[in-house]
């Protein structure tokens, strides 16, 4: 695996931490039931800090019995309408996927997740925070598909970097909606971090 986070990147990450575009989880406001259903991209040097981070989260608020993914490459921004022709199928799979899990596990609470470095969205030629972006859109129209859903948004960041050596540094952040859909808040950030929008 090769995952170099390149100057830009990292300062693109740190501000959007610093502005609290990415925030830590707070275990407190988490308002779930006994099961969740995850929307990651299957990225398997990834999922297994995906899932036990997100397992942990939960077990400090509720007697979690179930966390059921639905996972395939590229993540929740497959879902955002946005990413090239031939991955808007792959997007209508996972929301069929997760409405029908949602019926089948009787549950109503959901996360998604984008994460970076990904290599589905390097390819569709998308950075760090049109990620988050694209998040924002795939949220919207999947609470437009299933309006019963409790749709929660989440960056996974890994922060491994082969030039200097470090070991990988994980760490998933909340993405507060609020902000996120707060134009003018966001438009001088767009600005400052030359987002493609
Ligand atoms: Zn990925």
């Amino acid at each position: 695996m090769k995952s170099i986070l390149s100057p830009h990147d990292k300062f693109c990450i740190t501000r959007l931490i610093e502005l609290g575009l990415f925030r830590k989880i707070t275990t407190e406001k988490l308002n779930i039931g006994n099961g969740i259903i995850i929307v990651p991209c299957s990225d398997g040097h990834q999922f297994k800090d995906v899932y036990n981070h997100i397992r942990g989260v939960c077990e400090k608020v509720v007697d979690i019995d179930c966390i059921h993914p639905v996972a395939l490459n590229g993540g929740a921004i497959l879902m955002s309408g946005r990413l090239p022709e031939e991955r808007q199928a792959h997007g209508k799979t996972m929301f069929e996927n997760i409405i029908e899990a949602s019926c089948i596990k009787k549950c109503d609470d959901v996360f998604i997740y984008t994460h970076f470095p990904c290599a589905v969205a390097m390819a569709s030629g998308i950075g760090v925070v049109d990620q988050g972006l694209y998040l924002m859109m795939a949220k919207k129209r999947l609470k437009a598909a299933a309006p019963h859903l409790r749709v929660k948004c989440f960056f996974h960041i890994d922060m491994y970097d082969e030039v200097e050596g470090d070991s990988h540094k994980r760490r998933t952040y909340f993405v507060p909606k609020e902000l996120w859909e707060n134009e003018a808040f966001l438009l001088p950030v767009l600005h400052e971090l030359k987002s493609e929008f």
